[in-house]
């Protein structure tokens, strides 16, 4: 069993801020209490599986056993084919399509492939059974399942699970319900802590941290750890900061628990970056003498590896297919350190407290929508004739084909673009679409 290799699961049976920027002057107020257009139609996201593709990377003794069908196991195997690193550190367990009235022998079964596959896996610390529209259906109850094998498991292995399925996910929200089944998991802690929670490429993470201990926070955890022994306590004096948009579950969770989110704008481009750690360090309350001395530097080379890109994009207009969620906080980004026009900025959920510092600073015609009816989105983005669309991948391809430059929204979560050691490259990712149509048409 490797990565990606499908687990047959024979089921006889059973089928199936103190610190947020505000406008500049002559600017108009931003998005923050815009009309939202709501779509609720065919939708072209991918679903929650997807998660796993960044998630198995980062919690290091973590296995994915996604309980699904042949489609599931089809998605995650392409999905991380674009990881030519990656660590086989997950698997679909195939509901065979049988019949529907067996799933007490859905349950044995599945015992079975855990227990071979612990047996074979000793490195796995945590398993996560993932649940997907199959599992869904046929009501195989993942939760129940996760807590009998626990019991059987633990300490050795901890059994958690969550659910991945399109039926109630799209395409980030499989690490949001990934994370919200780690929250019971953290240790209670009663001392003054900061948690940094969403996913994290390593190197970024590392900037982070750097830079947090020399403002003097040395309490800080990150959600997801990497490896699931570091997994950061938290109480009623836990400050968390979101690193992703998409995490409205998590926070709840975290709060359940006693733990306060600091407002901020999202850690993209220099603006976003250097307002989010502001926003951490004002709450932890590191002085901002020090503050500047240790974030004055590498906010001015961040600035100056964006500004590079600026002559190439002012002025060029942008058109966004909700994807991510990651789509306010980039239009923001892009408007304000790059020039560019929002002309729409689609989002599959708009969690608006969340983003509330991000709708802010949108210039104030940007039309936002939530949700998707994909045939009258298309409408609008042919008569809106953007010069970049950023989409799924699967609008991608037939909107190049009629002459329109795209860049796919799943590229912009597999790469590292937190943090100001990122924004060049972060803008760099929407100068080339559009270079590249400039050389076609040449
Ligand atoms: S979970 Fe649902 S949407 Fe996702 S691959 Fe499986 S069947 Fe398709």
């Amino acid at each position: 069993m490797g990565a990606g290799h499908s687990i047959r699961f024979r089921v006889s049976g059973a089928r199936v801020m103190t610190a947020i920027p505000q406008p500049l002057p002559g600017e108009q107020s931003g998005c923050h209490s815009a009309p939202v257009l709501r779509e609720r139609g065919q939708r072209e996201v991918f679903c929650g599986l997807t998660g796993i593709v960044w998630l198995h990377r980062k919690i290091q003794d973590a296995f994915f056993l996604v309980v699904g069908s042949r489609t599931c196991a089809h998605l995650i195997q392409s999905a991380a084919g674009v990881m030519i690193f990656a660590e086989p550190r997950f698997a679909t367990a195939i509901i065979e399509e049988r019949d529907l009235a067996g799933l007490a022998d859905a349950n044995e079964e599945l015992d079975r492939v855990v227990a071979r596959l612990l047996e074979r896996r000793p490195d796995i610390k945590v398993l996560f059974l993932v649940g997907s529209c199959p599992s869904e259906v046929i009501k195989l109850d993942l939760s129940r399942a996760a807590e009998r094998l626990s019991q059987r498991y633990l300490p050795q292995v901890r059994v958690l699970n969550y659910s991945g399925s399109g039926i109630e996910t799209t395409f980030t929200q499989g690490e949001d319900a990934c994370l919200a089944s780690l929250v019971p998991e953290l240790p209670s802690a009663a001392e003054p802590s900061l948690m940094v929670v969403g996913t994290l490429a390593d190197v970024v993470e590392d900037q982070f941290r750097r830079m947090f201990q020399a403002m003097g926070i040395g309490a800080v955890g990150f959600l997801p750890p990497r490896n699931s022994a570091a997994l950061p306590p938290v109480g009623p004096n836990t400050r968390y900061i979101l690193a992703q948009p998409f995490l409205g579950d998590t926070a709840r969770a975290l709060e359940s628990r006693g733990a306060i989110r600091i407002p901020a704008l999202f850690p993209l481009g220099a603006e976003g970056t250097s307002q989010w750690l502001q926003a951490a360090a004002t709450a932890l309350g590191v002085d901002p003498t020090l503050f500047e001395r240790v974030v004055g530097p590498a906010c001015a080379r961040a600035r100056k590896s964006v500004a590079r890109y600026r002559p190439a994009l002012e002025g060029r207009r942008i058109f966004f297919f909700p994807d991510s969620q990651l789509e306010p906080p980039l239009a923001r980004f892009l408007s304000r350190e790059l020039g560019m026009q929002p002309v729409e900025v689609g989002t599959p959920f708009l969690h608006r407290e969340h983003l509330a510092p991000e709708l802010a600073l949108l210039p104030a015609e940007t039309r936002l929508s939530e949700g998707q009816d994909v045939e009258r989105q298309l409408d609008r983005c042919h008569a809106a004739d953007p010069d970049l669309v950023v989409c799924g991948l699967g609008l991608a391809n037939p909107l190049e084909a009629e002459g329109l430059a795209t860049k796919w929204s799943i590229e912009l979560v597999f790469s590292p673009i937190q943090g100001f050691e990122q924004a060049g490259d972060l803008a760099e990712l929407f100068h080339r679409p559009l270079e590249r149509r400039a050389r076609l048409e040449v």
